[in-house]
């Protein structure tokens, strides 16, 4: 693994176009292009990594297969009343079909799910919930050094005006239970947590272990969830390149605008990879490409034979 990882790293390095940082979270915008990582966690509790995998990056949209986990264990299946489970075929902040659909969004990736899943997790203060979330990725990936980066949040929130305008849409419904605002505080957060490849492909272990993160030995969700989170993640966690995605990887993947990828294969590993350029619907154009290299290299795809 150590060779096929190591290969794959320098060709990606060497790649003329690595795509380009997002620019709508300033803070996003400054963060070097020439850097690529990827980790690759086993059952068996080994992490094997090639690139700059301690370096920090913004996990952005990855934090939504979290803050998931975590809202499945406190609503159970109460939670699809709040959420739908179809790939929307739209952008990550599209609003067109909150109206059609009246205020539930398709599925809990996009902005308008994940903020709708923010508002069902927070109990209390949004305080104790951000730290519940925070707390809760710390354990999965067994690091209790995982932070939050205030200045991307604080970017995030005072560029968030579609992402407000999705909250409120949403509210307009009578949807919410807690303020817009403390909401958008607590989604504007958990995007912003900061990790490194080791760190998430460690944290997305559960979900390739049928629900048993090896390094605790906790029972995070049953394995009938994770294969439901999983699923998830395969039709909807690119939005609307989760076609694309799943021809040309073959993985249950979640991608975020920071250039960060968690892609799960089922009973062999979680692979975190991270290069900040995006293509144009906004997903790592270089971790998808190493995706893609790997599943090709190890037959790892859920698809292959
Ligand atoms: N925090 C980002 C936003 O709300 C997340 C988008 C993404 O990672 O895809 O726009």
């Amino acid at each position: 693994m150590q060779d096929i990882i190591d290969e794959i790293a320098s060709q990606m390095l060497s790649r003329a176009d690595k795509g380009k940082v997002a620019t709508y979270i300033p803070q996003l915008a400054r963060v070097n292009l020439e850097q690529f990582a990827i980790s690759v966690a086993t059952p068996d509790g080994q992490v094997v990594s090639a690139g700059c995998a301690d370096t920090l990056f913004s996990i952005q949209s990855v934090s939504k297969v979290f803050t998931l986990t975590l809202a499945l264990g406190k609503l159970g299946e109460n939670l699809w009343h709040r959420v739908g489970r179809e790939p929307s075929g739209d952008p990550f902040n599209s609003i067109v079909q909150l109206e059609h659909e009246q205020g539930k969004p398709r599925n809990p990736f996009i902005n308008a799910g994940a903020i709708a899943i923010a508002d069902a997790i927070m109990q209390g203060q949004a305080k104790e919930t951000l730290a519940e979330i925070l707390q809760f990725v710390r354990f999965l990936a067994n690091d209790n050094t995982i932070a939050i980066d205030e200045r991307v949040a604080r970017s995030e929130l005072e560029t968030g005006d579609r992402n407000a305008s999705l909250a409120h849409f949403m509210a307009s419904f009578g949807h919410f239970h807690n303020p817009v605002d403390a909401v958008l505080g607590i989604y504007f957060h958990h995007c912003s947590i900061a990790m490194n490849t080791q760190q998430l492909a460690t944290a997305g272990l559960f979900l390739a272990n049928q629900g048993i993160n090896p390094h605790t030995g906790y029972a995070v969700v049953s394995p009938r969830r994770a294969k439901r989170i999983n699923a998830l993640m395969m039709t909807c966690g690119h939005y609307d390149g989760s076609g694309e995605f799943a021809f040309r990887v073959g993985l249950p993947g979640k991608s975020g605008v920071g250039g960060g990828i968690l892609a799960i294969a089922p009973g062999k590993a979680s692979i975190a990879v991270w290069s900040p350029g995006l293509d144009p619907i906004g997903n790592s154009k270089l971790g998808t490409e190493a995706l893609e290299r790997l599943t090709h290299k190890t037959g790892w795809s859920v698809f292959a034979g």
